[in-house]
C-alpha cells in the first residue's frame, strides 16, 4: 500500500446451521462454520466475520452493510425448488432457511456492489440465485469421474483446466490446476451473466465468474482446505480480499 492508512477489509463469512446428533443436547441446532475459511480469510489479509442465519430481511441488510465482502461457504445441497425442480431420488439433505438466508444475502450483496467469493455449494448459491440450475446428483450425467474423493481434505482428486482470460487463469497464472473435490452437485446450466472460467476432464463446470462487474468468483473445489499444503490456493482469496478494499 503507497501512503495512507491500510484499513483490513471484513469478509462477512456465511455461517450454516448443524443439527446436534448427540452430545449433551440431540436435535440442538448450532451456528457453525469449518474453520479453514476463517484461516483462509486471516492468512490472505481479511478480517473474518462469521454472519449467522438470520430471518429478517433487515437483520440481513445490516449483516451485508457492515462487511467490505462476503464468502459463501460450502454446506448442504441446495432445495432443487428453487430452480423449479422436483427432487431426484439422490438429492441429499436440505435445509431451506439457510437458502432463504443465503439467497437474500446474495441478493443484496449484489445490489450493494459487494464482491463475493463462493466455494463449493457457494459457487452453486451464486449459480442459482441468478438464475441457473444444478445437477441434484452427478450421477445424472453417466461419464462423470469421482468428484467426492475419499482422500484427505488437501489431497488433489482431479485437474481443473482454466480459460484463458478468465480472472482464474490470471489468479493461478497456469492453465491446468489440481483441486480436492468433494461435490456430488454442480452446475447444470449456467447462469445468464456468468462464463465459466474452469471445467474438470470430463467437462463438470469447477469455477464459474461475472464478468463486468465486482468480483464475483465461485470454485466448486475447497481452496481453504488446500492452502496449508498448496499455497497458491491462497493466492485466490488475496485477490479475493484486494478487490474488498
Ligand atoms: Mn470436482
Amino acid at each position: 500500500m503507497k501512503g495512507g492508512l491500510f484499513i483490513k477489509p471484513v469478509i462477512g463469512v456465511l455461517g450454516n446451521l448443524l443439527i446436534n446428533e448427540g452430545g449433551l443436547f440431540p436435535g440442538m441446532v448450532r451456528t457453525y462454520v469449518n474453520h479453514d475459511y476463517i484461516h483462509a480469510v486471516e492468512k490472505a489479509g481479511g478480517v473474518p466475520l462469521l454472519l449467522p442465519v438470520v430471518q429478517e430481511v433487515e437483520n440481513v441488510r445490516k449483516q451485508v452493510e457492515q462487511v467490505d465482502g462476503i464468502l459463501l461457504t460450502g454446506g448442504y445441497d441446495i432445495n432443487p425448488l428453487l430452480y423449479g425442480e422436483d427432487s431426484y431420488k439422490d438429492l441429499g439433505f436440505i435445509f431451506p432457511e439457510v437458502d432463504e438466508y443465503q439467497k437474500n444475502v446474495t441478493l443484496l450483496a449484489n445490489r450493494l456492489g459487494k464482491p463475493m467469493l463462493g466455494i463449493c455449494r457457494g459457487l452453486q448459491i451464486l449459480n442459482v440465485v441468478f438464475n441457473g440450475t444444478l445437477y441434484q446428483d452427478l450421477m445424472q450425467v453417466p461419464t462423470v469421474t469421482k468428484h467426492f474423493q475419499k482422500s484427505q481434505k488437501h489431497v488433489p482428486g482431479h485437474k481443473v483446466k482454466l480459460e484463458s482470460g478468465t480472472v482464474l487463469n490470471r489468479i493461478f497464472a497456469k492453465d491446468e490446476l489440481l483441486t480436492n473435490s468433494f461435490h456430488h452437485q454442480a452446475i447444470k446450466d449456467l447462469a445468464p451473466g456468468f462464463i465459466v472460467s474452469a471445467r474438470a476432464e470430463d467437462g463438470v463446470i469447477e469455477g464459474i465468474e461475472r464478468p463486468n462487474s465486482p468480483f464475483t468468483v465461485g470454485v466448486q473445489w475447497h481452496p481453504e482446505m488446500m492452502v496449508g499444503n498448496y499455497p497458491e490456493m491462497l493466492t485466490l482469496f488475496i485477490t479475493f480480499i484486494e478487490n474488498c478494499r
